[in-house]
């Protein structure tokens, strides 16, 4: 796939300022993972809108676990993609980067990101409805579902529902950083849904230059400073190069 890298675009990259990615479900996608968008976005016949939410899990946890378990076996079989590799490049090539994500899946950080600002939580951490302490868990077989905590209490997935807010300071973090963004990101993503639409608004107005990274036009597209029509996975890693990172 050829595509151009505008001036603006390569300046940037090389000047080494702060980066913020902001990546979203088509770079999951990439690695084969359902995006639950559109047509055919079912699981079991059913619409996983009406899966996530809390009223969902209150009615019939195990219906919702057993979404959470197939998409945690789901998740663990699929492999991080070039565009996931070329973000830890990313991180760990500059002194000034951070990862937000819509992603659940935890390929981010199987890919080695470290510091991953995740908006929607994740698949891999259980929150206990009692008062225990939210938790890592990577565990692919969590017996009967749905998973009890060691106080009795029932565990959920720490991801956000429909309907459920953001963690705070998960947001407030992303936001501090795109004030600060010399260059941002945007991949596999519309950021169409408040608040994350925001993050580029925010990096803009504060004089960053915004680059989306999607084979669609969105609504964003018309808003970023340049929009690049290719994958994740063939564009990031030519970025990466153009940064200078090896
Ligand atoms: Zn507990």
């Amino acid at each position: 796939m050829s595509f151009a890298i505008s001036n603006e675009l390569r300046a940037r990259l090389e000047r080494g300022g702060p980066i913020l990615a902001l990546t979203g479900a088509g770079v999951s996608a990439e690695s084969g993972l359902a995006t639950f968008r559109g047509p055919g976005g079912m699981w079991e016949g059913r619409d996983p809108m009406e899966l996530a939410t809390p009223q969902a899990f209150a009615a019939d946890p195990e219906t919702v676990w057993r979404f959470y378990d197939w998409r945690r076996k789901q998740a663990a079989e699929a492999a991080p993609n070039p565009a996931h590799v070329a973000f830890a490049a990313l991180e760990q090539g500059r002194d000034s980067f951070r990862l937000v994500t819509q992603n659940v899946d935890g390929l981010h950080e199987r890919a080695g990101n470290r510091d991953v600002l995740r908006l929607h939580g994740s698949l891999w951490r259980l929150r206990c409805l009692g008062d225990c302490e939210e938790h890592d868990n990577l565990e692919l077989d969590l017996g009967p579902l749905p998973p009890r905590c060691a106080c009795g209490a029932l565990l959920r997935p720490a991801v956000v529902w429909f309907g459920e807010p953001l963690d705070p300071a998960v947001l407030h973090r992303a936001e501090q950083f795109a004030e600060e963004a010399d260059l941002v990101i945007v991949a596999g993503t519309s950021a169409l849904v408040y608040p994350a639409a925001a993050l580029p608004e925010i990096a803009r107005l504060a004089g960053a230059y915004v680059v989306e990274v999607n084979p669609e036009t969105t609504p964003l597209s018309e808003r970023a400073d340049v929009h690049i029509a290719g994958s994740a996975g063939a564009v990031l890693p030519r970025l990466v190069e153009v940064a200078g990172i090896a």
